[in-house]
């Protein structure tokens, strides 16, 4: 396997729907019980534990996006499943590699300029 840029995602911010989540580290207190939490639309913040790696990190990271993307559909998703979701969401990048390289592509294919 190549040797890949590692992305700090401290450094990223998360579009979801008309808002930009900013992605900022877990209050220390929540450390040791908490993976990631995501706040309401109004503050647009996803926190996550930086002690988070590997598929936990990826899992937390979609989990929150699900709690975000759900926030803004107003479709009242319960915990658990926004649990099973963004699990889902993990497995699928996980065990789908091809589709990182298809959503650029057709990312780009839809939104390029035409010259
Ligand atoms: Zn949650």
């Amino acid at each position: 396997m190549t040797k890949q840029k590692q992305i700090n995602i401290f450094e990223q911010k998360a579009v979801v729907g008309p808002l930009a989540w900013q992605i900022t580290t877990l209050d220390e207190d929540d450390m040791p019980t908490h993976y990631g939490q995501c706040y309401a639309p109004l503050t647009a913040k996803i926190k996550l534990n930086p002690e988070n790696t590997g598929m936990r990190a990826l899992d937390t990271l979609l989990h929150e996006v699900v709690h975000a993307m759900d926030m803004m559909a107003l479709t009242k998703l319960k915990e658990d499943q926004v649990e099973r979701l963004g699990y889902m969401l993990a497995m699928f990048f996980r065990d789908n590699e091809w589709i990182h390289d298809y959503a650029k592509q057709k990312i780009k294919e839809e939104y390029i300029r035409k010259k």
